[in-house]
């Protein structure tokens, strides 16, 4: 029986890293992302290299309508769907009296509201098949003090939180939902600090290095497979060991 994965925010990062790793355990995949078509059909044509089948679907996660439309497009052309990894977030780091209305409510929007309406959606097409996988990527700011990132951490730390309570309501239904936080892994979001802040970051680090996309990755393909079956509600922080 061919499987399906759902990983939002696909087109580039840890969601692409995901994808690709997914597509090896056999899956195939839908690939969503927000704006970047010419990434995300970048991400299709890579799984397709790997033998399976892929699709890009755009749609900004924080819109229930094209939420919605999303879903119908994937059940249409992939019939079924087993896992989906809530990966598309945003940081817009401000110290908290520089904090803007609209930066405030788009972090709000994409990194909480994207996720539950995404997990929704989900669990609808699950409940028939009486089983199905979310990973929710939330971070370990969402356990650790980060100047300049309460909002982010809150976004974090709501994860976390409706990650415990799915996993609760989800359970009877046969679908687990788990997450992964990671610390500073390296991709675009990164990218964006200084070079000396992120010698900062690097030296707090007790491995002494960022993780990879791929290292998310690894630990999101092992929380899909069948080693993993007896776990839900739990939150895996992968950080180097940033938060000991
Ligand atoms: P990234 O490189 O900035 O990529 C973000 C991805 O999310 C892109 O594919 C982007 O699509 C998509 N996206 C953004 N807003 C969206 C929306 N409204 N609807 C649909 N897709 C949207 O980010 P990343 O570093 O891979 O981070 C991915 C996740 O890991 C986030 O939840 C982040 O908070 C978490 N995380 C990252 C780190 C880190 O150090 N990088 C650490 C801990 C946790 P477009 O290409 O179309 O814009």
């Amino acid at each position: 029986m061919e499987k399906t994965a759902l990983v939002t925010g696909a087109s580039r990062g840890i969601g692409k890293a995901v994808a690709l790793r997914l597509a090896k355990d056999g899956y195939n995949i839908a690939v969503n992302y927000n704006s970047n078509t010419a990434k995300a059909e970048e991400t299709v044509s890579e799984i397709k290299a790997l033998g399976a089948d892929a699709e890009a679907y755009k749609a900004d996660t924080s819109d229930i309508n094209a939420v919605k439309a999303m879903f119908r497009e994937i059940k249409k052309k992939f019939g079924r769907l087993d896992v989906l990894v809530n990966n598309a977030g945003v940081v817009d780091d401000a110290y908290l009296l520089m904090i803007n209305q609209d930066s405030l409510s788009r972090s709000l929007d994409i990194n909480i509201k994207g996720y539950i309406n995404c997990a929704q959606q989900a669990a609808l097409k699950m409940y028939g098949n009486k089983s199905g996988r979310i990973i929710n990527i939330s971070s370990v700011s969402s356990v650790l003090a980060v100047e300049g990132q309460s909002v982010y951490s809150a976004t974090k730390g709501a994860i976390n939180s409706l990650t415990a309570t799915m996993a609760k309501e989800l359970a009877p239904h046969g679908i687990l939902v788990n997450a992964v936080a990671p610390g500073f892994i390296g991709t675009d979001m990164l990218s964006s600090i200084p070079q000396e802040l992120a010698e900062k970051y690097i030296d707090s680090i007790p491995m002494k290095k960022f993780g990879t996309a791929e290292d998310v990755a690894n630990v999101v393909s092992a929380l899909c497979s069948d080693s993993f079956s007896y776990m839900t509600g739990q939150v895996i922080v992968l950080d180097g060991g940033l938060s000991l």
